[in-house]
């Protein structure tokens, strides 16, 4: 089936969930979104997009970051990361205390809130700027050069924080963070505060896709780290639901609590997807009916 008429298919799929469940409460401005709202973009590797719905609507990137950091600190040093994080499945909601306490502070995986805070302070360390070194990141592969953070949305995030100032403030008592505490936040919020569309993600993410090749042929990261990072993504990405999103979807992806998610069909091309309210495990319940019909109907699936 031909992209445009796949991405019908998606969008018919996705039509009875929109609006449906809650939008992300605890960070106020995110409570006060539009929740019937729907887009979506499909970046195939040669750079082509083909978009459906809302897909030039802003929207707050959240945790689809978490794999763009990621992906700074591996390109910075390799390996390291992974003394400080793990890489298994927690099976716990995006926010919980249980495991990182009873696992001696170290995080189940980087997509958790607390496996991303220790890759955000790492990428702090390392480049004296993390929420810039993104920004100059998404600049670049988005092609849109003033992508920045919604200062709103970071600063109520920031009021409202407090399971995310808990996790930082556990994860330092382990000794787990190199930076001061209040640092660590301050750049993780602005982090997940990005605002962008469902055109620039998938543009964004092309590199996950391309063996880890940039947008102007540079390689960002190794063919076999991009290959772990999809994998991290498949197992992981998906927070509590990973297992129901890889029997639906099949697919790497990585969710948001600003309602975005985020596919990569490694050798084709990125999907991203956003639908502002949210099914039980805090990823978007449109986004994952859209994105199970579209690798049902096209040929663009791993499996
Ligand atoms: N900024 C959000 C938080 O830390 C991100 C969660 C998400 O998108 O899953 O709670």
């Amino acid at each position: 089936m031909r992209i445009e008429d796949a991405l019908a298919r998606a969008q018919e799929a996705a039509a009875p969930e929109v609006g449906r469940g809650r939008l992300a409460e605890y960070i106020p401005s995110l409570a006060a979104v539009d929740p019937d709202q729907f887009g979506m973009a499909i970046a195939s590797c040669d750079g082509q997009v083909h978009v459906i719905g809302d897909a030039d609507v802003p929207f707050s990137v959240q945790s689809i970051t978490k794999v763009f950091t990621l992906a700074l600190v591996v390109a910075a040093e390799g390996e390291d990361i992974w003394r400080r994080v793990g890489r298994e499945p927690s099976g716990n909601p995006f926010n919980s205390f249980l495991q990182l306490d009873q696992e001696g502070g170290r995080p189940r995986n980087p997509f958790i809130n607390a496996g991303a805070l220790v890759v955000t302070d790492r990428l702090q360390s390392l480049t004296g700027d993390a929420s810039g070194a993104l920004r100059d990141l998404v600049r670049r592969e988005s092609g849109r050069a003033d992508v920045s953070c919604d200062p709103e949305v970071a600063s109520s995030e920031l009021e409202a924080g407090h399971r995310t100032l808990a996790l930082a403030h556990l994860l330092a008592s382990y000794d787990n963070l190199e930076n001061p505490v209040d640092e660590v936040i301050g750049q993780y919020v602005e982090q997940c505060a990005l605002s962008m569309t469902c055109r620039e993600l998938a543009l964004t993410g092309l590199f996950l896709a391309r063996d880890g090749v940039l947008s102007d042929g540079t390689q960002l990261l190794s063919a076999r780290q991009t290959k772990r990072i999809n994998a991290v993504m498949l197992t992981c990405g998906t927070y509590d639901s990973a297992g129901e999103f890889a029997y639906r979807v099949g697919l790497p992806a990585k969710s948001g609590v600003g309602g975005g998610i985020l596919a990569v069909i490694p050798d084709r091309g990125v999907a991203c997807v956003w639908s502002p309210t949210l099914g039980a495990t805090g990823s978007s319940a449109a986004g994952l009916a859209a994105l199970d019909a579209f690798t049902t109907y096209s040929d663009w699936t791993v499996f």
